[in-house]
C-alpha cells in the first residue's frame, strides 16, 4: 500500500509540474490559481464529508419542534439557495481577488486582563474576547458566549480564518463560570477544543436544540447541558435565559447543515434586559422579539462578515440598525467583527459604517477595545480605536 501512495504522489507531483508548460506563458498564473481551486475544492469536500460523517452520529432529530420539518430545522421565511458555492466567479473572488484591507496590516490594540482583573471588576460588566465571544460579570459570576479561542475557524489547524488579535486572556487564566452560552455551531462560534477545556470551570451550557447533543458527544457531562427550542426559557443563578429566533442555518460539514437549531438570547434579570443576536439576517423576528422582551438596556448585534450575496443570513450594517430599533434597544454594541476575515468587506468596514448610521440616527454605539470592560448599565461609547495607526 505505502508503494502505491508514493507512485500517486509521484505521478501528482509530476503533472502539477509539467501541465503549466502546456499552458501559454501569460496564462500560467491563472492556471495555477485555477488547479488551486480545483483541489481546494476536492480537499475541502473530502473533509467536508468525512466530518459530516462524524457529526451525524451524534445529531438527533426533533420532530417536535415547530422549527423542525423533512429531517431538518429551518427559518420562518425559507432560505434561498445559498449562491455561493454555486457562483464561481464569487468564490474566485472570496479565495484569490478580495478587495484591500480585508486583514488589517497593523496590530489591532487588546486590553490584556488577568483573572485578578475580573475578579476585582465591577458587576454588570462586560469583556468584548473578541468576534461574538462575549464575558459577562453579574452578580459576581461569569457568564461566557460564543466562546472561540482558536487560531483558526475552520475545522482543519492549519487552513481557514486565522485570528487578527490574540485573545486578551488564555482560556486557562479565566475564573470559573457560572455558563457558556452558545447560539449555534458554526466554526466562529462553537470551539469544540475551548469549550471541552471549560467543562471543569463552567457549571452549565445553554445551547439551542442539537448543539447541546454535540456538546454531549464531545465529552461534556450531561447533566451540566441545557439545549432550548425558540420561546424557550430556564432560570440560571437568579437569570432568565431565553433562547429567541434568529434567521440563520447550521452545519460544520456537507451533510449535516441544519441539522441543529441557531439562536438569538435573551438575558435578563430583575436589574436589566440584555440581547445577544447570534448570526442573523434581518427578519421581522427582532419585532416579535423586542414587543415581547424589550425595551434592551444593551444589544450585542452581529455587524460584519455580511454581503448582499449573502443578506438572508448575515446582516448588512443598515439592517443591523434595523433590528436594533425594532429590538427597542437603549445602546447597540456591535459584534462579529474585528477578529476573522469571514467576507470581502475591508476589516474596519463595519465599525466605519455603524458608526455612521448610529451618528445618523442619534443611536448609542458601544465601541470598546477588544478586553475593555463596559458597564451596560453606565456604557460608555468608547474610541474609534480601528482608526488608530501604529
Ligand atoms: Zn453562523
Ligand atoms: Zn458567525
Amino acid at each position: 500500500m505505502p508503494q502505491y501512495w508514493t507512485r500517486l504522489r509521484k505521478s501528482l507531483g509530476f503533472v502539477a509540474l509539467t501541465m503549466p508548460m502546456f499552458v501559454p506563458f501569460g496564462m500560467r498564473k491563472a492556471f495555477r490559481r485555477l488547479a488551486f481551486l480545483c483541489g481546494l475544492l476536492l480537499f475541502g469536500g473530502c473533509v467536508a464529508i468525512a466530518c459530516s460523517a462524524y457529526l451525524l452520529r451524534d445529531i438527533q432529530a426533533y420532530p417536535e419542534s415547530p422549527q423542525f420539518e423533512n429531517g431538518r430545522f429551518r427559518n420562518p421565511v425559507p432560505r434561498p439557495p445559498l449562491n455561493f458555492w454555486n457562483n464561481p466567479k464569487l468564490m474566485w473572488t472570496f479565495f484569490f481577488d478580495k478587495p484591500a484591507g480585508t486583514v488589517p496590516q497593523q496590530a489591532i490594540p487588546v486590553i490584556r486582563l488577568t483573572q485578578a482583573d475580573l475578579l476585582n471588576a465591577a458587576d454588570n460588566s462586560v469583556f468584548r474576547l473578541g468576534h461574538s465571544t462575549l464575558l459577562f460579570k453579574i452578580n459576581g459570576k461569569f457568564w461566557l458566549t460564543d466562546p472561540v479561542f482558536a487560531e483558526r475557524v475552520s475545522p482543519l489547524s492549519w487552513f481557514g480564518p486565522k485570528r487578527f488579535h490574540e485573545v486578551p486572556i488564555a482560556l486557562e487564566a479565566l475564573p470559573p463560570l457560572e455558563a457558556v452560552i452558545l447560539s449555534h455551531n458554526h466554526y466562529d462560534h462553537l470551539d469544540h477544543d475551548a469549550v471541552r477545556q471549560l467543562a471543569g470551570k463552567t457549571r452549565h451550557f445553554i445551547a439551542p436544540l442539537g448543539v447541546g447533543d454535540l456538546l454531549v458527544s464531545r465529552g461534556i457531562p450531561a447533566e451540566k447541558v441545557q439545549q432550548l427550542d425558540w420561546w424557550q426559557g430556564t432560570q440560571v443563578d437568579g437569570l432568565r435565559l431565553i433562547a429567541t429566533p434568529a434567521q440563520h442555518f447550521s452545519g460544520r460539514g456537507l451533510r449535516d447543515s441544519d441539522k441543529t437549531l441557531w439562536c438569538s438570547w435573551v438575558i435578563q434579570s430583575g436589574d436589566f434586559r440584555l440581547f445577544f443576536s447570534g448570526d442573523s439576517g434581518y427578519f421581522d423576528g427582532f419585532k416579535t422579539i423586542g414587543d415581547r422582551y424589550g425595551p434592551f438596556d444593551m444589544a450585542f448585534m452581529e455587524t460584519g462578515a455580511y454581503d448582499p450575496h449573502w443578506a438572508y443570513v448575515h446582516m448588512l450594517p443598515e439592517q443591523t440598525l434595523q433590528g436594533f430599533k425594532d429590538l427597542r434597544g437603549q445602546w447597540l454594541f456591535p459584534i462579529h467583527n474585528g477578529t476573522f476575515d469571514l467576507s470581502l468587506h475591508a476589516w474596519n468596514d463595519p465599525f466605519e459604517r455603524i458608526t455612521a448610521l448610529a451618528a445618523k440616527h442619534d443611536i448609542n454605539l458601544a465601541t470598546p477595545k477588544i478586553g475593555a470592560p463596559t458597564r451596560f448599565l453606565a456604557p460608555q461609547a468608547g474610541s474609534a480605536w480601528w482608526r488608530a495607526k501604529p
